[in-house]
């Protein structure tokens, strides 16, 4: 689903990502880990050329995706994104932020968009709180809105950028629970967090970045019983 071949990139004179590949099936979750600024953030923004790349390719259903590449919102659209701030319109209601896109973007008539964002709202089991706004709920309430926000463009593929780690610790389970069922739907995920328990029951594989580069790929299985990288390995005592 999603392949991304010698990517490299830089800000200024720093390379931030050192020669990335990462081949992704469809139906494949990943997670991604690392220690802060290594580049995991940046790796899945250029997924969705939130960030530039200057080398290599990245390819979305076999579609390349670039800056170069004309049509892009439509590549784009294939991609949702949920972030760690959920980045709500604060002045509409959940079901409004829901609906927006696709109204604007896609040019949908507004009921068929509010059916559309009721039935995802439903699926991140929030529906009662459709007409409140974003201030109205809790962290992971906002979150599971983010996500089902995304659902509404019906992607192909979904990134996480450490979604539950703005929340307090007794939200983190309810979006958890959202993405692990995405995930058993068989979404195409690939997830930057560091909740080592979902990782280990629901990643296919676990990626390990560190100073720009992939250091480790492996299963759960693999990846927590017999890392094979020193930087790896101190990585997990540091986190477990
Ligand atoms: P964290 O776990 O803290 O979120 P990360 O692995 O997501 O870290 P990135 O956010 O991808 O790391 O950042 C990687 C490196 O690139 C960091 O050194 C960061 O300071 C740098 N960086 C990120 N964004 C920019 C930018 N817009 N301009 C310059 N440098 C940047
Ligand atoms: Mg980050």
């Amino acid at each position: 689903a999603v392949q991304v071949r010698q990517l490299s990139k830089w800000f200024g004179t720093f390379q931030v990502l050192k020669d990335i590949s990462l081949q992704v099936e469809q139906g494949e979750q990943i997670v991604i880990c690392g220690p802060s600024g290594s580049g995991k953030s940046t790796l899945i923004r250029c997924v969705n050329q939130l960030e530039t790349h200057q080398q290599g390719d990245i390819l979305v259903h076999g579609r390349e995706i670039g800056p170069k590449v004309a049509r892009l919102h439509e590549l784009r659209r294939d991609v949702g994104m949920v972030f760690q701030h959920f980045n709500l319109f604060p002045h509409l209601t959940v079901l409004r932020n829901c609906t927006l896109a696709l109204t604007r973007a896609r040019g949908m008539p507004r009921a068929q968009a509010e059916e559309i964002a009721l039935a995802m709202l439903g699926r991140v089991r929030i529906s009662e709180q459709a007409c409140k706004y974003p201030s109205q709920l809790s962290g992971g309430q906002q979150q599971r809105v983010a996500i089902a926000r995304a659902l509404c463009m019906n992607p192909k593929v979904m990134l996480f950028d450490e979604p539950t780690s703005a929340l307090d610790p007794e939200m983190i389970k309810g979006v958890l629970d959202v993405m692990r069922s995405l995930a058993e739907d068989g979404m195409t995920m690939i997830c930057v967090t560091h909740e080592m328990g979902f990782a280990r029951e629901v990643a296919d594989r676990i990626i390990f970045m560190d100073g720009g580069s992939i250091i480790e790929a492996a299963p759960p299985a693999e990846f927590f019983t017999n890392p094979q990288h020193e930087r790896t390995r101190s990585f997990l005592q540091q986190i477990l």
